[in-house]
């Protein structure tokens, strides 16, 4: 059966990055159950996630107990101890977990967490850089990168942008980028449409291939 984005989620970890997990799925409104086998950490997060408890997500029986098996979901969030990463994936594996997030700090790290029954790997740290690479050399205030090709990134609005609507600017056919938001300085976002004015100063958010977002935002003031 498929998941329901309101199902309850498992995390295992209550490090910087497991705890910036259950922060965002507490703010969506979707239950957690967190566990650590620190007690200080489980101490900290007690009142602001749904359930935490301390427990060793590598003990099958005690996830038994837990309840792991009817969770549809979890996130591994252990990196620095990749024998307790690895371990905590394969026994919510035998549990019945369906889907299981884990965050790796090396592709090996990552190959071994993909081959023992992760679905999804994630790699923060090397995410992070290419994202802090692209921001340091394009002069974007942000990046993100997805598969096949695909970029969305902030700038400044280029020269040949300001004082005119992005339909005159004619920045897809030119450069096949899309504009998807305006900000002026102080203002909200704005859906940018083909009658929306560009200022200098202002930035864009704009999406496209990896290799034509990173050539239009070179030309970035
Ligand atoms: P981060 O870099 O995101 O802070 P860490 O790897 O430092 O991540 O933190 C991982 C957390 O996972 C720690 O709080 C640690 O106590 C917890 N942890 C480690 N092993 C287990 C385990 N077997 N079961 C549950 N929690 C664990």
């Amino acid at each position: 059966a498929r998941a329901a984005s309101t199902d309850p989620v498992l995390v295992v970890g209550l490090g910087r990055f497991g705890s910036a997990v259950c922060e965002s799925l507490v703010r969506q409104g979707v239950e957690v159950l967190a566990v650590d086998t620190d007690e200080a950490r489980v101490q900290e997060y007690a009142d602001e996630f749904t359930h935490t408890v301390r427990a060793d997500a590598t003990d099958g029986e005690a996830m038994r107990q837990l309840g792991a098996g009817d969770l549809t979901r979890a996130v591994v969030a252990i990196g620095s101890d990749i024998e307790a990463s690895v371990l905590s994936v394969i026994t919510l594996a035998e549990a019945g977990v369906d889907t299981i997030y884990a965050k790796a700090i090396s592709r090996k790290h990552g190959k071994i967490l993909t081959s023992i029954g992760a679905t999804h790997v994630i790699y923060p740290e090397h995410v992070m850089g290419q994202r802090v690479g692209h921001m340091v050399t394009g002069g974007l205030s942000d990046y993100l990168e997805f598969e096949d090709e695909f970029a969305i990134a902030r700038c400044y609005a280029p020269e040949e942008t300001w004082d005119r609507p992005l339909s005159e600017s004619a920045v897809r056919r030119k450069h096949t980028i899309t504009v998807v938001g305006v900000k002026r300085p102080g203002e909200p976002f704005t859906y940018a449409v083909p009658e929306t004015v560009v200022h200098r100063g202002d930035e864009l958010v704009l999406s496209g291939r990896i290799a034509d977002v990173e050539r239009f935002t070179a030309l970035a003031p």
